[in-house]
């Protein structure tokens, strides 16, 4: 067996075993292999190895892979395309025609210009809206650190998960976070589950609301997101090696 591999099985035998510890049916955690700053080549591999989702952070990076793999693999190669950075509204018109999933909406803006360019397209993409739990300023997300007791930060929370739902052409199905950086297990397990609070609360606040999807864990801490209640979980490093 390659590198590759091994140590994409060993991933997801850590991730099938997370789910046997903490209660999740088997399969209830889709792996989204982030492959950003892997050539395509790389993607190849990964596919061959068995990996349907990926993910990238950069949307012209997500084309530009996305391309150069269906040029080899055709286009009904059953890939998934995740673009799990944020984006900036003059790069709506990418991400509306190239990703399959978006996972890091932040803004309202984005969301109608999103909107409009998928109409033009005749496309609909899945999203999750990104919320910032653990408040730290360099985290992109929707303000989300007090959202138990802050009645304002609810308020626009509420609105913005109505307003993005009512929108054509966008199907908003969860929230996606970041762990804090370098923080003790126990703080970030409690930024997760804050999470997983959040979409409960907001889906009751909402009428018609549905969120079921929870994309949060990354290469250092995915078992603990998946203890909190991820359905999606984005991991580079575990799978790919350092990035350099
Ligand atoms: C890079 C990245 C990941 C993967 O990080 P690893 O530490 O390599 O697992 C996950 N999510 C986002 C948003 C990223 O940019």
């Amino acid at each position: 067996m390659s590198n590759l591999t091994e140590r994409y099985h060993e991933t997801i035998s850590r991730i099938a075993a997370a789910e046997r510890a903490t209660g999740r049916a088997p399969g209830a955690v889709t792996l989204v292999a982030v492959t950003k700053t892997w050539p395509a080549g790389v993607v190849l591999d990964a596919y061959a190895a068995g990996m349907r989702h990926f993910g990238e952070n950069r949307p012209e990076e997500l084309a530009e892979k996305r391309a150069a793999v269906e040029a080899v693999l055709g286009p009904d190669s059953g890939i998934t395309w995740h673009l799990i950075g944020p984006l900036q509204s003059r790069k709506a018109s990418l991400a509306a025609a190239h990703a399959d999933i978006f996972h890091a909406l932040d803004r309202l803006k984005i969301a109608r210009r999103l909107s409009a360019q998928l109409a033009e397209l005749g496309r609909t993409l899945p999203v999750l809206l990104e919320v910032n739990v653990s408040g730290e300023a360099s985290k992109s997300g929707f303000p989300a650190d007090r959202w138990e007791t802050d009645a304002a930060q609810q308020a626009a929370l509420r609105e913005a998960a109505a307003t993005i739902a009512a929108l054509p052409r966008i199907q908003l199905q969860g929230l996606m976070t970041m762990a804090p950086w370098d923080a003790p297990a126990g703080e970030i397990q409690a930024v997760f589950r804050r999470t997983h609070a959040l979409a409960d609360w907001l889906q009751a606040a909402v009428p018609h609301l549905a969120l079921p999807w929870l994309s949060m864990g990354m290469t250092d801490d995915f078992e603990l997101a998946i203890a909190a209640g991820a359905t999606h979980v984005r991991v580079g490093r575990a799978i790919f090696g350092s990035r350099t």
